[in-house]
């Protein structure tokens, strides 16, 4: 049997107008914003107005730490919402705007994948309602801004050499990581070292999907720190009055994407942070509003628990007063045995033993969830090749552990395939015995939040770092900064720093290198290994495979 490609499975999909979809939450038909007849902005002025409704329940869907391909996190967070509304509760999900750059690069788009996808799935994976654009123009306004206020003058002294905001597009370019810029004579200004990342890991983006509104999203963003005076004062955004044609220039993109299901059911898709520059969840926007609008509200956080959860939690919920009921840990056969050892091309042949142990691995993140109070369920994604005997090995490891755990088949079966995993969701949610805490409080010192997050979470002894950069721990922490929550970027393929320590190792040291501040997201990143904000595509990219057929159709998307 030939298993339909997942632009097959949507291009067959039978999507209703989306002032329908918008009518299953309540949203009438004038507070829609339409880009065609699938994808809507909800109007500002509409969702102003839910302000004094009660919230709906959130759930986070997170998972163990991933393989290379990924472990059905959107998957599951589509599946989930389908099978929500399908034992009859009014639900919506929440996703991250996929990123150009993996769509044409290695990962593909992030739209769900087999019948667990959002649709129309090509417009949003590819330019959706603009939101990208907007956002890489911010930014890139300030670029020039910049760069134009040190051309006229340089009023404010700015340091040419110590210049930190570089420039964004959404595209994976590896040629653009780092350039000269203003060659070519006197009036193309003065010539600097500069660079560009991907719009995704821009610090408007992090804003953009922090701010609680337009007002606070003015106020952040007129907080970016680019660069350093001469005598070493931080120069802003607002220094250089950007603040306002920033906004100016995100005002429509701000408002929540409203699409559907598969199963024609309500989906938010707005924003789409990175997860290790930035903590990689969609908007507080689109949460929130979902929050107003339905019952149950699906999110899902990038990466591993370590990372996407942690963040989630102690960066997101922290910041939007959140209170998440439930998580779902997301957990594959094939992803735990290459924890336990398994090479990529045997994930194929049934092996319980190295199954066994790989479990360490969502072992530990199910103990870190319950760190937060927020009670887990373990979402086993079925893929075609897991074995029973595999299956029931994950089971009992989880009844062993004090959670429950639910093999899913979402991806192969729609909805239908997670209603018993909605059933158990519903369970937690409406239990009543999840108490969300964050991990650390706001006035913890800076250093001991580094070392709580990489002890408690990473399973770490202890943080190191140069002195170089715990003097940057003590400026941040004297500078005004200290109640600020951090931002690991380490790599999503180990609880340490070196991604080829699979399962759940114990007794390492995290090394951080680097502590740079996010004034305008709040938070600082802790830098702990190579961080890539502009990623290069692989030596045969998935854009080879992707053109219009003869109907004018779009193929190869994935
Ligand atoms: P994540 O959000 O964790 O990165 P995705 O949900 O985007 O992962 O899924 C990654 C890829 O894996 C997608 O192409 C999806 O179609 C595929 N996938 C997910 N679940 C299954 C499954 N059960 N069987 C086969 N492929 C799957
Ligand atoms: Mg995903």
């Amino acid at each position: 049997m030939s298993v339909p490609s997942d632009i097959e499975v949507a291009r067959a999909a039978k999507m209703r107008p989306v002032v329908e979809i918008g009518a299953k939450l309540g949203i009438p038909a004038d507070a829609l914003y339409s880009y065609g007849p699938n994808i809507a902005k909800l109007a500002s002025g509409f969702v102003d107005g839910l302000g004094d409704r009660p919230d709906g329940k959130l759930i986070l869907v997170t998972a163990i730490t991933p393989t290379p391909a990924g472990e059905g996190k959107t998957t599951t967070t589509v599946g989930l919402g389908d099978g929500l509304n399908r034992i009859g509760k009014k639900a919506a999900i929440c996703l991250r705007e996929p990123s150009l750059g993996p769509c044409f690069g290695v990962k593909g788009g992030a739209a769900g994948g087999g019948y667990a996808q959002v649709v129309p799935m090509e417009q949003i994976n590819l330019h959706f309602t603009g939101d990208f654009h907007a956002i890489g123009s911010a930014h890139n306004l300030l670029s020039a801004l910049l760069d134009n206020h040190i051309y006229w003058g340089n009023a404010l002294d700015i340091d040419t050499r110590r210049v930190t905001w570089r420039r964004v597009m959404d595209m994976n370019d590896r040629a653009l990581r780092g350039i000269v810029t203003s060659l070519g004579g006197a009036a193309n200004g003065f010539p600097r070292e500069d660079g560009f990342d991907i719009t995704v890991a821009s610090e408007v983006m992090a804003i953009f999907c922090l701010a609680k509104d337009l007002k606070d999203l003015e106020a952040r963003l007129g907080r970016i720190i680019v660069g350093h005076t001469r005598s070493r004062k931080p120069v802003t955004a607002k220094d250089l009055k950007a603040d306002g044609p920033m906004t100016v220039l995100l005002k429509d993109a701000f408002m929540p994407n409203l699409v559907q299901t598969l199963e024609n059911n309500p989906a938010f898709v707005h924003g789409g942070p990175f997860a290790n520059i930035a903590h990689g969840c969609n908007s507080v926007m689109a949460t929130k509003t979902a929050l107003k609008l339905a019952d149950y509200v699906v999110t899902e956080a990038g990466f591993g628990a370590d990372l996407g959860a942690e963040k989630f939690f102690d960066i997101k919920c922290r910041k939007a007063g959140l209170k998440p009921v439930a998580a779902v840990i997301v957990a594959t056969v094939r992803a735990l045995k290459m924890h336990g050892g398994v090479a990529k091309e045997d994930l194929g042949r049934e092996n319980v033993a190295a199954l066994k142990k790989g479990l360490a691995n969502l072992g530990r993140h199910i103990r870190n969830v319950g760190q937060f109070g927020v009670q887990a369920v373990v979402a086993i994604n079925r893929f075609v090749a897991d074995a029973e005997a595999e299956l029931q090995a994950v089971g009992d490891y989880c009844a062993e552990h004090g959670v429950e755990a639910q093999v899913c088949t979402h991806w192969a079966d729609g909805g239908a395939g997670a209603e018993d995993l909605a059933r158990k969701v519903v369970a937690l949610a409406d239990g009543g015995h999840s108490q969300f805490r964050t991990l650390y409080d706001d006035d913890v010192p800076l250093w001991e939040k580094m070392r709580t997050i990489a002890t408690s979470i990473y399973g770490a002894d202890d943080v190191i770092a140069d002195k170089q950069v715990r003097d940057q721990f003590v400026q941040y922490q004297k500078g005004g900064y200290g109640h600020f929550p951090i931002c690991v970027a380490k790599t999503q393929y180990s609880f340490s720093t070196d991604p080829a320590l699979k399962g759940a190792p114990s007794h390492h040291v995290v090394p951080v290198r680097e502590l740079r501040l996010s004034a305008g997201a709040e938070f600082l990143v802790a830098v702990c290994g190579d961080i890539m904000t502009m990623p290069g595509l692989p030596k045969v990219p998935a854009a080879n495979a992707i053109r219009l057929d003869s109907d004018g159709q779009v193929e190869g998307l994935f």
